[in-house]
């Protein structure tokens, strides 16, 4: 099957996306923290934080692992849903590469589920995290461009020049 997922750019803030679903940059508690997960549980409510706690009371006790995709509600967010996914910690010493393609290919699959069809994603594990931005641009860029997805538009949304100028390297 052909694909056709457009990726697309924007230089901002994730929170502010209209789209059906917006990728959190996790940790593996659910229970928040900085970066994207903290402008995501501060502009999204309460909501968000609630259906994330009842996911580490049921499924998930022991947190969500790394690589992997879960969804809740957007809450007060212009999305419908957002999508957690917990990436790896960059480690010099080992290559965690499969782990940070495994967190876009898990978020576009969870994204399937739910019928999403517009999805903005941040540029997962480079603050925190970090990972150089030009290889986690190389892999997220990949990632996407490798899945069997019905999702019609990825939009990366990258918070500062150099990100934005990373991700345009890989694009073009
Ligand atoms: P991680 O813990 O996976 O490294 P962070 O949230 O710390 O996640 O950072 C991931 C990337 O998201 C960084 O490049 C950071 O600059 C960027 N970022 C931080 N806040 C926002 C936001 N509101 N919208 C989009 N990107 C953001």
């Amino acid at each position: 099957m052909a694909h056709s997922t457009k990726i697309t750019l924007v230089l901002g803030d994730i929170t502010e996306q209209h789209v059906d679903a917006i990728v959190n940059a996790a940790n593996s508690s659910l229970l928040g923290g900085g970066g994207v997960d903290g402008a995501i549980h501060r502009r999204g409510g309460p909501e968000i934080l609630a259906e994330c706690r009842a996911l580490r009371a049921g499924h998930y006790g022991g947190g969500l692992p790394t690589g992997h995709a879960v969804a809740t509600t957007a809450g007060r967010l212009p999305a419908r849903w957002v999508v957690h996914t917990v990436g790896p910690v960059w480690s010099r010493d080992e290559d965690r590469s499969e782990l940070l393609a495994s967190c876009y290919h898990e978020s576009l699959r969870v994204a399937d589920e739910l019928g999403a069809r517009t999805v903005a994603f941040p540029a997962i594990s480079t603050g925190a995290y970090g990972w150089p931005i030009g290889d986690a641009a190389r892999i997220a860029v990949e990632a996407v461009r490798g899945a069997e997805t019905a999702v019609e538009e990825v939009r990366f949304v990258l918070f500062d020049e150099s990100a934005y100028e990373a991700f345009a390297q890989q694009i073009s």
